[in-house]
This record gives structure tokens, C-alpha cells and sequence, in this order.
């Protein structure tokens, strides 16, 4: 896609520090790391998120992300990494072009990503009942 940052960067026209690539998948250190090591790891083909990425291809990232990640994390001396996706605007997807985050977790680096409330009484069961009469 004309517009889209990361298709330049796939077709070399902005340059990447590139961890990995193949024919289907690039893989990139983030302009601007949450902690050291943190890569981007997106399909070469142009996808907006998650709901438009086709099935084999969201198969074949997630082996990529499988062989990339215990490389990025023992690369920056980690031991875990969180895997975020954020799908859409209002989720904080700043760039529409489909990618996942590897981003190498630290003892104690503060960087915790949920504040969970625990439902209130029936509130589980009435979402339940709507989420999954949705799902086709
Ligand atoms: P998101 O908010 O999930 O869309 O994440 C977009 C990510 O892309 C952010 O973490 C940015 O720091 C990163 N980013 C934006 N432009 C570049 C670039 N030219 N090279 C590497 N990472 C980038």
C-alpha cells in the first residue's frame, strides 16, 4: 500500500535494523523500544490488523515469531517477552499495517501491561450469553 510506512520498509524505500526476513515475513527492531530488543514482526503483504490477516498467513507469522523470538530474547540477556498485538485505533494500533510485537520482559523492568477488576455478580454470564451467540 502506497501510503503505508511499513510496505516501505518491506520494499527498502526506509531503512530498518532487520532481524529477519523471508518470503512472507519481516521482522524489525521498533523505532522506539519498550525495552531493548523489541521487534516488530509483520507479513510482507499489506493486511490493516488481525481480522483481515488470512489464516495461513497469520499460521506462518506465528511460526516465524516461534523461530525469531527465543533469538531476540536471549540477544538482550531476557528470559521472557510479552507477544502484543494492538488491533485498531482505540486499542493504540498506530500503524494499519498488521504486525505483532516481541517485546523482551526484564525482572522488575515495571512494565506491566493489564489492571484487571473482577466482574461484578452475573456480569461474566450476561457477557457470556451476547460474546457467544456472535461467534459464527
Ligand atoms: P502500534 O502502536 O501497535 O501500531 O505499533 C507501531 C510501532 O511501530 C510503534 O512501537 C513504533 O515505535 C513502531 N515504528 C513506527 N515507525 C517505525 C519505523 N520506521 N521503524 C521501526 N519501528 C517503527
Amino acid at each position: 500500500m502506497e501510503d503505508c510506512i511499513f510496505c516501505k520498509i518491506v520494499k527498502g524505500e526506509i531503512p530498518c535494523h532487520k532481524v529477519y526476513e523471508d518470503d512472507d515475513v519481516l521482522a524489525f527492531l521498533d523505532i522506539s523500544p519498550v525495552n531493548p530488543g523489541h521487534t516488530l514482526v509483520i507479513p510482507k503483504r499489506h493486511y490493516a490488523d488481525l481480522l483481515e490477516l488470512p489464516e495461513v498467513e497469520a499460521q506462518t507469522l506465528i511460526a516465524r515469531i516461534k523461530k525469531i523470538a527465543p533469538a531476540v530474547i536471549s540477544g538482550v540477556e531476557s528470559k521472557a517477552f510479552n507477544l502484543n498485538l494492538n488491533n485498531g485505533k482505540i486499542a493504540g494500533q498506530e500503524v494499519g499495517h498488521f504486525h505483532w510485537h516481541i517485546v523482551p520482559r526484564f525482572e522488575g523492568d515495571g512494565r506491566e501491561l493489564w489492571h484487571g477488576r473482577p466482574y461484578g455478580e452475573g456480569e461474566a454470564e450476561a457477557i457470556l450469553e451476547k460474546i457467544k451467540n456472535l461467534i459464527k
